[in-house]
């Protein structure tokens, strides 16, 4: 059997690598005290991965529970947003008590920079990704989408912690192979500039284990960000794959500053 602190530290990798601070810190206990040093956790999910890193938050929330004399981290799912039926059903079997369901992240910029992504063609030289980049990093924001939910416009409330994961058929060994060139990447990069441009403080991305683009890093840097990228196992969280994921993770610096003084 294994001894329950590691079974933690293992499950803390998962929400909290990304947090940044099992890998780059030493300690899963700081990753902890990043989340625990607030009093609720508003949390966003985008056309989230295997949901390895919600049941990771859930897990150590959990095991810390009888540890921290009563303390007890509060997640509030404040929305998530996925276009896909299936995939959907899937996040809220996984969320099922989050208020606001959005149903297209492409809505959480302005519609002029959308447009103007979706007319850069491809071309011969495959710079489209590029392109996309440069208009992504000027793009505003948006303050409210449509939700399936309440079946009108809703407000976007700001997530302290975003838990996400971008499609992984241009990366993985059976997709197209299109990489960064592929036409899904549109998603990666609004995913990317609205949480930069709103400072969402942590930030958890999954994918493939064979996933790699420097954007997100080169980005979450620019931004004042630590970024850390790692291995992770599903089974550590209890998800049965026997392949292994990537986890991107980036926590604002100044969060980093406060909770290790
Ligand atoms: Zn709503």
């Amino acid at each position: 059997m294994s001894d329950p602190s590691d079974v933690l530290v293992k499950q803390s990798a998962w929400a909290a690598a990304a947090l940044n601070t099992h890998h780059v810190w030493g300690k899963h206990g700081e990753a902890a005290s990043l989340l625990w040093s607030q009093k609720t956790i508003g949390t966003g999910s985008m056309f989230s991965g295997i949901g390895c890193a919600e049941r990771a938050l859930a897990s150590i929330n959990a095991a810390r529970k009888p540890l921290c004399e009563g303390k007890i981290l509060s997640a509030e799912p404040l929305w998530t947003v996925e276009c896909d039926g299936k995939a959907r059903a899937a996040q809220n079997d996984i969320i099922p008590e989050t208020t606001c369901k959005f149903l297209d992240i492409r809505h959480f910029i302005a519609r002029a920079s959308l447009d103007e992504m979706d007319s850069v063609k491809v071309s011969a030289a495959g710079k489209r990704f590029k392109k996309w980049t440069a208009i992504a990093k000027g793009a505003g924001v948006c303050k409210d989408a449509f939700c399936s939910q309440h079946m009108k416009q809703c407000p976007i409330r700001r997530p302290f912690l975003d838990l996400s994961g971008s499609m992984c058929t241009a990366w993985s060994t059976m997709g197209s192979g299109g990489k960064e060139e592929d036409a899904n990447s549109i998603l990666l990069l609004i995913w990317m500039r609205y949480h930069f441009a709103n400072g969402t403080a942590i930030l958890v991305h999954e994918n493939v284990s064979s996933f790699s683009t420097c954007i997100v890093a080169d980005e979450a840097c620019a931004a004042g960000y630590k970024h850390v990228q790692i291995k992770t196992n599903p089974s550590d969280v209890g998800v049965l794959l026997g392949r292994q994921r990537k986890q991107l993770g980036s926590s604002r610096e100044t969060c980093r500053t406060a909770v290790s003084k």
